[in-house]
């Protein structure tokens, strides 16, 4: 446990995040005085007067102490120029006590490129932007420039959308097993089978429901992603029924893509994947996570690397325009060998995606011991494979396209999509950058309402497990009613409709 000191200032939250850079998960405890003996504390205190901000920062963790001060000109104090030196302060004293450089420097946030385009839209060349973060938040120079080459495959997807644009999730959050590492809701078919015809009948009348709504409103349908989950547990009659009320109760003549994940191999059929590509799908997703079959084994996939290549085989079969597969790099126990050896099983298949994650750590027990030590050392392991993945995929000719962080994954690091050029999955994109409205039907999945003229983002939330979702139907009925309100009186204040009529 840390104890995070805070002493004039309330800049909790991004203190906070800038511990979990090094800490992960380990529980952090914010009070106003340290408590007597503390040993394991961050302090991080402000003091202001009329001529400037003084700021006092130390760390006390691992039998060792260290500490920093500096101030700020009144002038130049604004409440970010503060945050952002305790930030990278505080990022200091952990690097120093625990020889360690984590390349995100203290940028901390879920979406760095959105920042990367912020800056370019102001102007600003590409060397200043990689100045900008290098200098400010003491990000590496690759980290910076991969934003960078994001940012500009990203916008390209962007500019596609436009005022009407929308896009649907679809939520199965049923998997064959419960993998051990997932942080999704998730209910293992074993538990669960009992509830998946009751989900299925309330899915269908939500994606009816939603469908009118989206007429109403006069939007556009972009893309379709029917994710989890693993979506292919369900037989090929239940995904069947959904995938055709999608089509009956949308205008899909714009839809320029739809993917379904099918997430874990071992729930691949040919049957599943022809009912799925004749029901409209373009992309689908088959993640091996690595292709080392000892640790498929230890994280609990249930299924091995030869069912993935078989899986694979069976959609290039089917003839699916775009197939997604997922890696994890961190994983436990995994080498940087063997996570090199998946990527060239994987650049050799040619997917046209391949999206590179990181380990996100949701049992702080099982990596806080010594010292939290086991999450540095996963962090450095992480940061290895990302260094081998990105060079690797990009001689095999895939490049960035998106691109976001998570809460407490190995080393603070990314998650990167990769891609052949013209193959960019676009629902990612839309929804990690908030371009457009994206409805979300189903058990655990939120709806993000945009307005349009105002980049006013507001979220609405389903019940986040199916037998709440099944339970409180018309709840959901009556949350979706609020957002087509959100949107219709969006459209009022603007006097015009999404088309632009007026
Ligand atoms: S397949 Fe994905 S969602 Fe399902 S249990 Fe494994 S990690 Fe969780």
């Amino acid at each position: 446990m840390m104890e995070l000191v805070i002493k004039g200032h309330d800049f909790i939250y991004e203190t906070e995040s800038v511990c979990r850079i090094f800490i992960g998960p380990e529980k952090i405890v914010t009070v106003k005085e340290k408590s007597e003996n503390s040993e394991r504390y961050l302090l991080a205190e402000v003091e202001k007067t009329p001529q400037e901000t003084k700021i006092y920062l130390e760390l006390s963790m691992n039998g060792k102490k260290e500490n920093l001060s500096g101030e700020i000109r009144a002038e130049e104090a604004s409440d970010e120029e503060c945050e952002r030196r305790i930030g990278v302060g505080a990022y200091r004293l952990f690097s120093k006590i625990l020889e360690t450089t984590p390349p995100w420097g203290a940028l901390t946030g879920i979406r760095p490129v959105k920042i990367a385009r912020k800056l370019k839209e102001e102007g600003l060349s590409d060397g200043e932007i990689i100045s900008f973060f290098c200098d400010k938040y003491l990000v590496s120079e690759k980290k910076a420039k991969l934003l960078l080459e994001t940012e500009r495959r990203e916008t390209a997807i962007i500019k596609q959308s436009t005022k009407e644009s929308f896009s649907l999730y679809i939520g199965i959050p049923f998997c064959p097993t419960r993998c051990k590492y997932c942080s999704f809701v998730s209910h293992s078919i074993e538990r669960a089978k009992k509830l998946i015809p009751d989900y299925v009948d309330a899915l269908l009348r939500e994606i009816k429901y939603t469908g009118e709504i989206a007429k109403r409103l006069g939007l556009r349908l972009e893309t379709v992603y029917v994710g989890g989950g693993t979506p292919t547990t369900l037989s090929a009659k239940e995904l069947e029924r959904i995938m055709r009320e999608v089509d009956t109760s949308f205008d899909m003549s714009a839809v320029k893509e739809f993917t379904v994940e099918a997430g874990r191999p071992d729930t691949v059929t040919l049957e599943k994947l022809e009912t799925i590509k004749s029901c409209g799908a373009d992309r689908i997703s088959i993640n091996p996570q690595t292709m080392n079959d000892k640790i498929l084994e230890l994280i609990g996939r249930k299924h091995t690397s030869r069912q993935m290549l078989e899986g694979y085989e069976l959609a290039r079969k089917v003839g699916f325009r775009s197939i997604n597969t997922d890696v994890i790099a961190g994983l436990p126990e995994e080498s940087v060998e063997s996570f090199e050896n998946t990527m060239d099983v994987l650049t050799s298949l040619r997917p046209e995606n391949i999206t590179v994650h990181t380990l996100s750590i949701k049992r702080s027990a099982d990596f806080s011991e010594n010292g939290g030590e086991l999450f540095l050392n996963g962090g450095r392991i992480a940061a290895k494979m990302l260094d081998v993945a990105k060079p690797k995929l990009e001689s095999a000719g895939y490049g960035p396209y998106y691109l976001y962080r998570q809460k407490n994954t190995l080393g603070s690091l990314e998650n990167v999509g990769f891609s052949l050029d013209g193959y960019e999955g676009m629902y990612n994109v839309y929804i990690m950058d908030e371009t457009h409205t994206v409805f979300s039907v189903g058990a655990g999945g939120s709806t993000k309402l945009k307005d349009p003229w105002s980049d006013r983002i507001e979220r609405i939330f389903n019940y986040k497990f199916p037998y709440e979702y099944i339970e409180g139907f018309d709840e959901i009925l009556s949350r979706k009613r609020k957002a087509e309100e959100f949107l219709n009186e969006a459209s009022k204040q603007r006097g015009t409709d999404f088309r632009g009529k007026l």
